[in-house]
């Protein structure tokens, strides 16, 4: 059975590119038949709230996901600690006391003489002496895992081999002076402890991937799949951020978003698949394969996402949106959803249907209006009537084509272009 996670920090809500993550996660688990976890990375006390977490709980869910089991690592902490003391026991987790000024200084005199920033562990080459005059100081230690200084290679599902040599890297700070614990050990002791068996996320994570798997090796756990894809960037080729509001799944659903537009539009970029609306995730997940991701870059671009919306709602049934109309009528929608980009235009058409709208007429078509108007058939009006009363009005006036359609579009609904009038 496989078992993927999804790993937020509720730090903010999610944007487009973390909801490519947790929709590719959620495409692997139903393709395999596998189970999806959300898991709260919370470690950051200071910074996590629970208004974001729900916030993040409530933008999957309106993406179409449902996690079978949803984890804390703020609850976790009891864990950690057992884990870490066990590191400690066995030398692989060792206490350093630099300050963060000392070891900036030492990287730069690394980088000016042409050596590259690596930590150099002098922290193992303590001599009793110095130990104790940094206690004296009350400096606290923050921690660092051993690595093995090794090739660390695994097989990407989506970046193919992979070699990285740990011995290019620093040893990573688990655990920080105040005793909080970063990402890396934490994601680690979880992954390992709920047997996720793949690792489905950003290509920002390959390096920590080398950690991860050290470490996972070093507490006896099982190395997961792994699969980085590309990140997303935006129109302009630069890197999405969080901060990017319009950019969040929430703001997405307050402009009105059809969540399978966002979901088909997020799924399929960036793959060999022609971008097109889905109605559900039944076709997603059927041509669904990691081997189609492409390692560049994809370029989203929330133009392209209405036109996905637009092209969502031309197609959509009245069934599938009869709830959420002004008007609860199938002929109304059947006539209005070729012209609208996203639901919320409904509501301008129907304005046009129900109100009286006051144009004025261009003066060369004030007396055709007056004719055409004189001429409306009798109620009820049924799908001839536009027929018989547009016939009515060439035969009165001798127009027909353009200087006959378009100043009873313009009077009928203010615009230039727009429903069929007959359906209207
Ligand atoms: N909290 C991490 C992030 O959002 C999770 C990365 C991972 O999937 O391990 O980047």
């Amino acid at each position: 059975m496989t078992l993927v996670r999804f790993a937020p920090s509720p730090t903010g809500r999610i944007h487009i590119g973390n909801a490519r993550t947790a929709i590719l996660n959620w495409l692997f688990a139903q393709k395999t038949g596998g189970q999806f976890m959300l898991r709260y990375d919370d470690t950051d006390t200071a910074r996590s709230t629970e208004e974001y977490a729900k916030g993040i709980a409530v933008d999957i869910d309106w993406l179409g996901i449902t996690p079978s089991r949803v984890e804390w690592q703020s609850k976790r902490f009891a864990r950690y600690d057992a884990v870490a003391e066990d590191l400690r026991a066995r030398g692989l987790l060792y206490p350093c006391y630099e300050t963060a000024d000392e070891l900036d200084r030492r990287r730069k005199r690394q980088q000016a003489r042409g050596l590259p920033p690596i930590y150099d562990r002098a922290a193992l080459k303590l001599s009793e002496d110095e130990l104790q005059g940094y206690l004296a100081q009350g400096r606290k230690p923050h921690w660092r895992f051993k690595l093995a200084h090794a090739m660390v290679e695994w097989n990407d599902l989506i970046r193919g081999p992979v070699h990285i040599d740990s011995s290019t890297l620093s040893d990573p700070v688990l655990i920080r002076e105040d005793g909080t614990y970063l990402y890396t050990f934490c994601s680690v002791v979880d992954d390992v402890d709920f047997a996720i068996t793949h690792v489905i996320r950003g290509e920002d994570h390959v390096v920590n991937t080398a950690v991860q798997i050290e470490i996972t090796a070093a507490i006896g756990g099982t190395i997961p799949t792994y699969a980085h894809h590309s990140l997303l960037t935006g129109a302009d080729g630069k890197g999405l951020s969080k901060r990017l509001g319009s950019l969040s799944i929430s703001q997405m659903r307050e402009d009105g978003l059809e969540s399978m537009a966002v979901v088909s539009h997020t799924a399929l970029l960036g793959t060999s698949d022609n971008i097109h609306p889905c109605t559900d995730y039944k076709e997603l997940i059927d041509g669904f394969d990691l081997a189609k991701l492409s390692r560049a870059p994809a370029r989203f671009d929330e133009a392209d996402l209405l036109a996905l919306n637009a092209k969502l709602l031309h197609m959509t049934p009245y069934a599938a949106v009869k709830d959420r109309l002004p008007e609860p009528s199938e002929e109304f929608w059947l006539a209005v959803r070729g012209n609208i980009t996203k639901l919320s235009d409904a509501a301008f058409w129907d304005d046009v249907i129900q109100q009286d709208l006051k144009i004025d007429p261009a003066p060369e078509d004030a007396a055709f209006l007056q004719t055409a108007r004189s001429l409306v058939p009798p109620e009820p009006w049924d799908g001839t009537t536009w027929k018989t009363w547009t016939e009515a009005i060439k035969t009165a006036t001798g127009r027909k084509g353009k200087p006959l359609f378009m100043p009873l579009r313009m009077a009928l609904t203010g615009l230039d272009h727009g429903p069929e009038l007959a359906a209207l």
